[in-house]
């Protein structure tokens, strides 16, 4: 409850305060954060909440060899990134090495995910000389104009789909589970009506520069696309001359466990791969990595410069959280925590009707919540009051999708399977009890 925490920051102290009020937050009354431990999250009094959605966080909060390394960095030389030093080099080539092809040996770093889609878009274009771009429906890619311009989401901005400029052509949202094909066999039918699009584009004399989508669709709750839409997708877009980009900055760096990157996933290799959030564990940090190829045609164009893109500070704490991924063996702890959450929810499932689907893999799942297992009607409501029920469990958990009724389970790395079952119980006893309110 808001009155025993100090000077608590509700709804209306918020609209009183300086923040912008398009800036998002979350929660009636929100947990004022002061400190944060591996997937712990402390309040002001001390109390501990499990932090189930921070996909930023990937290392968890609060590593001690981060902090280190970027004090340490920060003592001996803090400057932007016109200078060749030894971390950057070293970290430039530690991105290539983990890239899911070798063809993808270019590197160019910027300061967050939205830059590093708006970089990708940039790059596709000067390399194709095409500006058309398509991108799916219910998607989110960033704030900048660029990577606005091929957000779809109506859940970040509910009249996108109607104000894209024109360059932009949108493609349907690919969800096997309610979309317009379904099935795990729908892949075939989503990339074929994508050809349809790519078609209609050349007979209009606006060949497709550049095709971009997320390869798990982490906006859309985790939905992992079915076989065979990517690589057909793909192959339709290169046949005409244009370039693939896959957006990793939600599901990339190993938090799919049984893979690094959702493209691999999906058996394909993109010309653009964009990286950001986990990368620099929530220091600013994104990366393009591309073929060499397509990185010269930017050459052309001048230069390409960002100040504290690759800096010093930002090239170790990318270094840092990639040692600390490989020693502490975080991707294979996604794949053994997510696998053991997935039985879980799979549990769950047989006995609350509620559950109509879990999406995702790894420590990238999204459990959606229907009204009837038949219409699929979104449990807008229901899903909200599960979140809100779940903080006074302890346990930080938010709404995604379009229909606002999935949850978005995408803790940090470490997640243990004492606290995965902690979140499972407490969910499992939410649903008890928004079952016994109902009935
Ligand atoms: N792409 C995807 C898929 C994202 O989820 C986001 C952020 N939610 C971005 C790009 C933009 O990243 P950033 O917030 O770092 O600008």
């Amino acid at each position: 409850p808001a009155d025993w925490l100090p000077d608590a920051v509700t709804e209306r102290h918020r609209h009183e305060s300086a923040m912008a009020g398009a800036a998002e937050r979350y929660y009636e009354v929100a947990p004022q954060i002061e400190r944060g431990w591996r997937e712990l999250l402390f309040d002001g009094t001390g109390r501990a909440y499990l932090d189930l959605v921070n996909n930023v966080a990937g290392i968890g909060h609060g590593h001690p060899r981060m902090a280190d390394a970027v004090h340490e960095q920060l003592l001996t030389l803090n400057t932007n990134s016109r200078f060749l030093y030894r971390a950057l080099a070293d970290y430039v080539e530690r991105l290539v090495a983990l890239a899911p092809d070798p063809s993808l040996d270019a590197v160019l770093l910027v300061n967050s995910g939205s830059e590093a889609v708006d970089l990708a878009l940039h790059l596709a274009r000067v390399h194709t000389g095409r500006n058309d771009v398509v991108t799916l429906r219910e998607a989110y890619h960033g704030w900048t104009i660029a990577s606005d311009a091929v957000s779809t989401s109506a859940y970040d901005n509910p009249h996108a789909a109607a104000t894209r400029p024109e360059w932009v052509h949108v493609a349907d949202a690919v969800n096997p589970y309610r979309g317009r094909h379904r099935g795990p066999d729908s892949g075939a039918a989503y990339a074929a009506d994508v050809e349809r699009l790519l078609t209609a584009l050349d007979e209009a004399g606006r060949p497709v520069g550049a095709f971009l989508c997320e390869p798990v669709f982490g906006n859309g709750g985790g939905i992992v696309l079915p076989d065979g839409y990517l690589s057909a997708v793909y192959e339709s877009v290169r046949r005409r001359g244009g370039v693939c980009i896959a957006d990793e900055v939600q599901v990339g760096l190993g938090r799919l466990g049984h893979v690094m990157w959702g493209v691999e996933q999906q058996g394909v290799v993109p010309d653009i791969l964009v990286v950001a959030k986990a990368l620099g564990n929530a220091y600013p940090l994104g990366a393009v990595l591309t073929t060499r190829e397509i990185a010269a045609s930017l050459e052309h164009e001048g230069m390409f410069f960002s100040s504290a893109g690759g800096a010093t500070a930002s090239a170790v704490a990318g270094l840092a959280v990639l040692d600390v991924m490989r020693d502490e063996g975080l991707q294979h702890n996604a794949a053994v925590v997510g696998d053991h959450l997935a039985a879980r929810f799979a549990e769950l499932a047989t006995r609350h009707p509620i559950v109509g689907a879990v999406h995702g893999t790894g420590l990238y799942q999204g459990v959606e919540f229907v009204r009837d297992r038949v219409t699929l009607e979104p449990a807008v409501e229901e899903t909200e009051w599960v979140c809100e029920r779940l903080l006074d469990h302890g346990v930080i958990m938010q709404s995604t999708s379009e229909r606002r009724n999935v949850l978005k389970v995408k803790p940090p790395l470490t997640l243990t399977a004492a606290h995965a079952d902690l979140f499972v119980d407490a969910l499992d006893a939410v649903l008890n009890e928004l079952e016994s309110r109902t009935a």
